[in-house]
């Protein structure tokens, strides 16, 4: 197989579908390193949005580093992965507090791939991505898409998350990677598993123009490829959310309502930092035969007529069922670890794309 003919073709082929992306168009890495921080299991469009806010509203690694962590959430609030927004927001402030003293100049991301690898949220793709777009460095890029295109490409079955199969596909892009020229290499080829060499491939080999150095189609493979570990199974979870709604007693204020929002403040579980109502989890499905069991100490089958939505919403490993349930009051009950905030103050906090989803739905049972 010659590489350089597959440096041809594929540039050939980039040259005339790149999409025209804005953080293609600049070698910034602190640009960079917000795209691929915002575009992990995101889809481009969404993400667009998402870059450019952050970019207006922090332009440099050092205005990240000098917002509260409140305010990236905030900013971060529907792109679900929070722990992307956290770890952004901490590994800004270890590139100015280690830039500052040394060097006087605190705008300085950090320029080797160990450097970048180092930093809080950054894997090897990442590391890998803003090394060679940035900085034209000869590090692989091995996204989800390049991960398909190299295991069609090479006609590979071992799955590529495992860490034999990682190791076995990182070898074998170093040996493809264009070492003169690792941005264009990295670029492309990404480009290509995401519009043309898709995960469903319907007729695009028959005119493909890697399909003379592509053994997966060779083979008749390709459509098989690439292989994934079996995945691990979901785990269902149950909570109860419970929206109070208790008049302003000010009477400047007749028509101001408050509820009750509190923080998860577990970093293991899910939306750590983020905002949401009083939350009860259930052991089980609380609408089941028997009703809910456990945590809540409850042993009947609970309903509620006041529960005005209802929801599945889906996580990577977790399938969560959730009851959004109105209770007017006349005095807010007291609840460890909760604030009594405003309903027009709802917009200052950052919540999950669960709560929000709610929200949404219940805007117009919700008292304006
Ligand atoms: S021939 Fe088919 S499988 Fe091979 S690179 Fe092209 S589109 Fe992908």
């Amino acid at each position: 197989m010659s590489k350089q003919l597959i440096y041809s073709h594929l540039y050939a082929w980039y040259e005339v579908n790149r999409r025209n992306l804005p953080w293609r168009e600049t070698e910034d890495p602190y640009a960079i390193w917000l795209s691929e921080i915002i575009l992990q299991q995101t889809r481009v469009a969404q993400g667009l949005d998402y870059y450019r806010r952050f970019l207006a509203r922090w332009r440099t690694v050092e205005d990240l580093a000098a917002a509260d962590e409140a305010e990236v959430l905030r900013e971060w609030q529907g792109l679900g992965y929070y722990s992307r927004a956290r770890n952004l927001h901490k590994a800004a402030q270890q590139i100015v507090e280690k830039a500052s003293p040394a060097t006087g100049d605190s705008s300085l991301f950090p320029r080797t791939f160990e450097e970048i690898r180092s930093l809080p949220g950054i894997g090897d793709y990442t590391a890998g991505a803003i090394a060679s777009f940035a900085y034209n460095l000869p590090y692989p890029a091995m996204d989800g898409n390049v991960y398909r295109v190299v295991a069609r490409l090479l006609d590979i079955d071992e799955p590529f998350d495992t860490s034999a199969g990682k190791k076995l596909f990182h070898k074998e892009i170093e040996k493809l990677l264009d070492r003169e020229n690792p941005r264009l290499f990295n670029s492309a080829i990404m480009e290509f598993g995401a519009l043309y060499c898709t995960p469903v491939l319907g007729d695009a080999c028959a005119t493909c123009p890697l399909s003379e150095f592509c053994l997966g189609y060779a083979h008749g493979t390709a459509d098989l490829l690439p292989v994934r570990k079996p995945r691990p199974k979901v785990r269902d979870r149950w909570f109860d959310y419970h929206i109070y709604l208790k008049p302003s007693a000010v009477s400047h204020q007749p028509s101001e309502v408050y509820t009750l929002i509190h923080r998860r403040e577990n970093p293991k579980d899910i939306w750590y930092h983020l905002y949401e109502f009083p939350c009860e989890e259930l052991n089980n499905d609380p609408t089941a035969a028997g009703g809910p069991t456990g945590k809540a100490g409850l042993t009947a089958k609970r309903s509620y007529s006041n529960a005005v939505y209802e929801c599945t919403h889906t996580l990577s490993h977790q399938r969560l069922h959730a009851r959004f349930i109105i209770h007017k009051v006349n005095e807010l009950p007291q609840i460890e670890g909760t604030i009594a905030i405003p309903l027009s103050a709802l917009d200052e906090y950052a919540f999950s794309r669960l709560t929000l989803r709610a929200l949404d739905t219940l805007r117009t049972s919700l008292p304006h």
